[in-house]
């Protein structure tokens, strides 16, 4: 869509954006925990990848580290929503460290396939983006067994052991159209492949995408609230600039560059599956301050999906 004016006049606002049900139990767990037990809560990994997010735990509290070894003694211990390796788990119960795992249950579900394929045998092709946390938890679900592909070009160059059997899992968050490529070139090369019951791309990333399909045809620029390590949150810019309209993400409402906006009516505004609405409802707010007008929430799939909490985390009333 072509604008005519110097000034952005409309917001398209994705639906749905923002939080799903696996980051909000992520932080449900660590507030909890902040409140039960008092601070520090250790949590291991950015419990999400949101900077904001992690800021304000930060704050109250949390401390976020990368390994094992900066947990001291006796400290109670989160594990990130990503999850992690079977080896990290093991390590923090033998270090008798009180444990909470705020492992998203959708991760924990890919997991327990790969548990359950590498016990009867099979090998398993993983479709995830290397260094991903993520990508590290699920690969660390078994000791030996597993390839890593991000790409039709790594399936070419791959080598198993019996191609009669394999299975293939994949990262919950990818760009669902590439992800079909990689497993349409892992199918080509392996037809006995065995495919997951329901596929592993998780309800929340499969719907924020197909919300950025539909709202980007409609607008001359859209900005992607999220942070730069959040896998959904690229995934989310990707699918608007492939369908050939410029997209930007931002981490607040300040890093907006105006020259983005310039010649634009229409700009569309989403934000990933760690992106708190707080921080979408600010972008709005400064794009209403560069000029736009309108705010109009699109059509979208409604999501009403919530996860339990862990044991040991009620709170006393
Ligand atoms: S994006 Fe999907 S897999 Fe990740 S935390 Fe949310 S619901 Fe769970």
């Amino acid at each position: 869509m072509t604008a005519t004016t110097g000034y952005p006049s409309e917001i398209l606002l994705a639906q749905p954006r923002g939080f799903c049900a696996g980051v909000d139990r992520a932080i449900e767990i660590v507030e909890r925990a902040l409140t039960l037990f008092g601070s520090p809560i250790y949590v291991r990994h950015e419990i999400v990848h949101n900077a904001y997010v992690v800021d304000d735990l930060r704050r109250k509290g949390a401390v976020f580290v990368e390994s094992l070894d900066d947990v001291p003694d006796d400290a109670t211990l989160i594990f990130s929503a990503h999850g992690v390796p079977k080896a990290v788990r093991a390590r923090a119960l033998d270090r008798g460290l009180r444990v909470f795992d705020a492992t998203c249950p959708l991760v924990t579900k890919v997991h327990m396939e790969v548990t359950k394929l590498r016990a009867e045998g099979f090998e398993i092709v993983m479709v995830g983006h290397r260094g991903h946390p993520e990508v590290e938890g699920t690969m660390g679900q078994a000791s030996a067994g597993m390839h890593l592909v991000e790409t039709a070009a790594d399936v070419a160059a791959l080598e198993v052991a019996d191609p009669d059997r394999l299975a293939y899992v994949t990262q919950t968050t990818l760009s669902i159209d590439d992800a079909m490529e990689v497993i349409g070139a892992l199918k080509a090369r392996f037809p006995a492949i065995r495919e997951p019951k329901k596929q592993d791309i998780c309800y929340a990333t499969q719907n924020r995408q197909d919300a950025v399909k539909f709202m980007a045809p409609q607008c001359d620029v859209v900005i992607v609230v999220g942070s730069p390590n959040s896998s959904n949150s690229n995934r989310l810019r990707e699918v608007a600039e492939k369908r050939g309209v410029p997209a930007y993400m931002v981490d607040a409402p300040e890093q907006i560059d105006p020259a983005w906006l310039g010649g634009k009516q229409r700009i569309g505004v989403t934000a990933g599956a760690s992106a708190p609405e707080a921080l979408a409802q600010a972008v709005v707010e400064r794009l209403r301050q560069l000029g736009a007008c309108y705010v109009r929430t699109l059509d979208g799939a409604q999501e009403n999906v919530s996860f339990p909490l862990p044991k040991g985390l009620a709170l006393l009333s």
